[in-house]
């Protein structure tokens, strides 16, 4: 096939980019979501994949203060959190492929390097390192035979760290001409005192595109104010876009409102009469629209606490929209509210969390935090307030019933007390010997069976599943039985290395614990079953307790 340029078209996959310009934090992410949503609604097959300009390997080993949380894909690789928005928006399934950053480029060319395949020659960031990018991005477009190929480059335009990616898309706008399209997000900020809203860091944005060789076909312009046509028309002109290119992205109430938002100003439709593809009719997003109509209609609050010791809302970015999600199937409107576990005392331990319907007992390593945990898990425990422990929080579970229920007053875990006597969450023997900290945890997808007549199977509907796990710990099988007589079942195991992966308490309303993570696998339109079931009985809770007050 030759493409209008007169040059030869690799393969029918379009590639769509995504970059951002002015500030960070616009929401690309959120964006690229959209945009896949939108293409996947058509009928088309889509993927999103993210190119994190930084030289880790992997977020795995970085701190959430410095990009939120760690998403984990199937196939184990720890991810950047918007692939958690990919997922979340469009169900598809990420895959290692669909998260790069510049460390593993460059690490996959020094590779190379290193075993001879340059053939004598001097490697440079033009064209090896562009090429590894260009590898990249076409990897996906040839596997699995996806029709968009949508690329998310992380951080802003003028960054250093960017241009290696820039120069790649612009090779890649000049090999396959209209089947690539670049989107732009930029931002327009309000100036209150002159009562204006500017458009000049958005000319800048672009210019500085232009300086690269890459002209934006479709720009977003993020702002707190409705735009007029007469402000769009000013960016259409001085940017080089068509007018009906030039979009809107007000804040709104809910993100899960923005490819709706998208839609109803042709996003879908420029990018693909940018790409000669018949634009046809605007789809029905059906059960999204539902999604979104419960959401808007649902009044009544849930109120969930997450004791957590990050006192930032994108640490624990999948857990709360996990939350949302199910929330919003309950008609229910969620309430989070965080709970530094750091400051968590028997003496404001009430006060703190009497007031929520549910608790999260939340993710982590390391010690900072975790005597809150363990004093929220027995505050739980005995009032019998329902309560989710994930991960970190399921050990802690564990830890204060081993300490309250069977004694063992130094119950905990090696991670926090190499010398414990009573070792209750403890290294497997396959993380014995384990000295790199990057990817070497027990990640990705594994197996679970579930306990026949347990809480669990009911509410999976099912004897086995499958969740993901990000984690170097486990339960200390040598404790089995004794928690077993006491009332906590393991009621979750992996067959295959018979480690605990569930733990409940049965006579209590709802109190379990999972070591894997099933926030990473709830969807808009897949809620997870185990986020249904605890948001359910957390606002049948709240009715139980206002009926009690009531009498
Ligand atoms: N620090 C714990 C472990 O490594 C829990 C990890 C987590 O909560 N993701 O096992």
């Amino acid at each position: 096939m030759i493409n209008a340029n007169g040059r030869s078209i690799m393969r029918d996959t379009k590639y769509i980019f995504v970059t951002g310009g002015v500030v960070s934090s616009l929401g690309k992410g959120i964006i690229s979501a959209s945009i896949g949503k939108l293409l996947q609604a058509r009928g088309y097959k889509i993927t999103i994949q993210k190119f994190d300009p930084y030289i880790n390997i992997d977020p795995g080993t970085l701190n959430p203060y410095e990009h939120g949380e760690c998403y984990v894909t199937a196939d184990g690789m720890e991810t950047d959190l918007d692939l958690g928005h990919y997922e979340r928006f469009t169900g598809i399934r990420t895959t290692r492929a669909n998260s790069m950053t510049t460390g593993r480029i460059y690490k996959q060319v020094i590779d190379k390097e290193r075993h001879g395949d340059y053939l004598g020659k001097t490697i440079q960031v033009v064209p090896h390192i562009t090429d590894e990018i260009k590898a990249c991005i076409k990897y996906l477009g040839e596997h699995d035979a996806h029709d968009f190929v949508i690329t998310e480059i992380g951080g802003t335009i003028g960054d250093i760290e960017s241009a290696p990616y820039l120069e790649a898309i612009r090779q890649l706008k000049w090999e396959m001409g209209r089947d690539v399209v670049c989107v732009h997000l930029t931002y327009v900020p309000y100036l209150r005192v002159a009562d204006e809203l500017k458009t000049k860091p958005t000319q800048h944005s672009v210019k500085e595109m232009l300086g690269n060789g890459l002209q934006p076909d479709i720009l977003i312009l993020r702002t707190e104010r409705h735009l007029s046509d007469q402000l769009r028309q000013k960016v259409a002109g001085f940017c080089n876009v068509d007018l009906e290119c030039v979009i809107q992205s007000e804040d709104l109430p809910s993100i899960y409102e923005i490819p709706v938002n998208m839609q109803r100003q042709g996003l879908d439709a420029a990018i693909l009469r940018k790409m000669g593809i018949p634009v046809g009719e605007m789809p029905d997003l059906g059960p999204w629209n539902r999604f979104l109509e419960l959401q808007r209609t649902a009044e009544k609050e849930v109120r969930i606490g997450l004791v957590g010791k990050y006192d930032l809302q994108d640490a624990y970015k999948s857990i709360s929209e996990s939350l949302s999600h199910a929330a919003t199937y309950h008609h229910r409107k969620m309430k989070i509210t965080f709970i530094n576990s750091e400051f968590l005392t028997p003496e404001n331990i009430e006060e703190k969390l009497s007031g929520e319907d549910g608790i999260v007992i939340c993710p982590g390593f390391g010690v900072r935090g975790i005597e809150g945990k363990i004093l929220a898990a027995r505050y739980a425990r005995e009032k019998d307030i329902p309560c989710f422990g994930i991960c970190l929080g399921m050990q802690m579970m564990v830890i204060e019933f081993g300490r309250d229920v069977l004694g063992f007053a130094d119950a905990d875990s090696t991670e926090m007390n190499p010398d414990t006597t009573h070792p209750v969450i403890d290294l497997d023997a396959s993380q014995q010997n384990v000295s790199d900290k990057g990817g070497t945890m027990r990640l990705g997808l594994y197996p679970c069976d579930l306990r026949p007549g347990s809480r669990v199977e009911q509410i999976y509907g099912a004897r086995t599943t499958g969740e993901r796990h990000r984690h170097r710990y486990e339960f200390n099988n040598r404790y089995a039985d004794a928690y077993e007589k006491n009332g906590m079942l393991g009621t979750g195991r992996c067959p295959d290395a018979n480690l605990v992966e569930i733990v409940e308490i049965p006579e209590l309303r709802w109190y379990i614990g999972t070591q894997f993570h099933p926030e990473y696998q709830s969807s808009v339109l897949h809620p997870h079953p185990l986020f249904m079931d605890f948001v359910g009985t957390a606002a049948k809770y709240q009715s139980e307790k206002s009926e009690l007050c009531v009498e």
